[in-house]
């Protein structure tokens, strides 16, 4: 089946990736990015084994889960996310990777709260300080991270990044290294645990994986070109 074997093709290239940086391959998590795919393409991928699955927009994400709520599937939320719709992602995914703001800290520890549950969350820091992109400024990450910590029913868990877009990925490693090292510091300074780097994308995470990532985010590889 041509979905099971464009997987193993990025699992085979993540394993060369983590050989080369002498890491274990358990030691990173593909997640297929589905914004725009169907929920008849996730369900052969899931056939062929894959099981975590990130989308991007809230309404989109709750019409898909209609259809595959049969299945195991271990979903995050990896898209810029809006407070007002926090209350639909509780209890339906296991990993928040965008986290960037106080009010939505805020928002997700009133519905967590509510629901009885702690949320787990990655932070996602703007690297590239793009205007038109989510996540929280590098020099504010610190303060972000400390406002978290008070928050009983958020457990943050890494760092998420979407750095600038380079045509070689070479020039992306840099990024990588960065967001590793924010996070090397934050665990230094607050004596915290942070095991998840979520970076890297089609087009860079070989790079990604030599340089740390735990979560890397796959579209387009595995699922085509889509429009949207
Ligand atoms: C779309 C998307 C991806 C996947 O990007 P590809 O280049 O298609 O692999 C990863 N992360 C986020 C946040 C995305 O929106």
């Amino acid at each position: 089946m041509a979905e099971c074997e464009r997987l193993q093709e990025v699992l085979g290239r993540i394993e060369r990736a983590c050989e080369r940086a002498k890491r274990k391959p358990e030691e990173v998590t593909l997640l297929g990015a589905t914004k725009t795919v169907p929920p008849d393409v996730i369900r052969r991928f899931y056939g062929c084994g894959l099981r975590v699955f990130g989308e991007n927009r809230v309404q989109e994400f709750l019409g898909k889960l209609e259809f595959l709520k049969d299945l195991d599937i271990d979903w995050h939320f990896i898209g810029r996310l809006q407070t007002n719709k926090v209350k639909y992602l509780m209890g339906r995914v296991s990993l928040i990777h965008s986290l960037d703001r106080e009010s939505l800290a805020d928002e997700i520890q009133k519905r967590a709260e509510r629901a009885g549950i702690v949320q787990e969350v990655l932070i996602e820091v703007n690297l590239g300080g793009e205007e038109t992109k989510g996540g929280v400024m590098p020099e504010n990450l610190r303060s972000l991270f400390e406002y978290t910590l008070k928050k009983p029913n958020i457990k943050v868990l890494g760092l998420m990044a979407i750095p600038p877009y380079r045509e070689d990925p070479e020039e992306v490693r840099p990024y990588f290294a960065k967001l590793r090292e924010l996070r090397d510091d934050l665990e230094r300074e607050f004596g915290a645990e942070l095991p998840h780097l979520s970076m890297g994308m089609s087009h860079d995470f070989e790079v990604a994986v030599e340089e740390g990532a735990t979560i890397v985010r796959i579209g387009t590889l595995l699922f085509g070109e889509r429009r949207g």
